[in-house]
């Protein structure tokens, strides 16, 4: 009790569109690489999914990304 226990991940994914990085707000453009907030549950989609560019995810890892805001 009183931990809070993650059910998203980090999926690796080529931008579609130019989207700007949740953490450090750096611009990703169009091709380029990012990790996009995935849920293993379907209530994801019910949640606004958090995109962190390369650098980020390599800086801080996915736990630490998605444990802070
Ligand atoms: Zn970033």
């Amino acid at each position: 009790m009183g931990e809070i226990i993650s059910i998203t991940h980090l999926k690796k994914k080529t931008a579609s569109t130019p989207i700007v990085c949740t953490k450090c707000g750096v611009k990703i453009s169009q091709n380029e690489l990012y990790y996009l907030e995935e849920g293993s549950k379907q209530h994801i989609h019910s949640l606004i999914a958090r995109r962190f560019c390369v650098v980020c995810y390599t800086k801080y890892g996915e736990k630490k990304l998605l444990k802070g805001s």
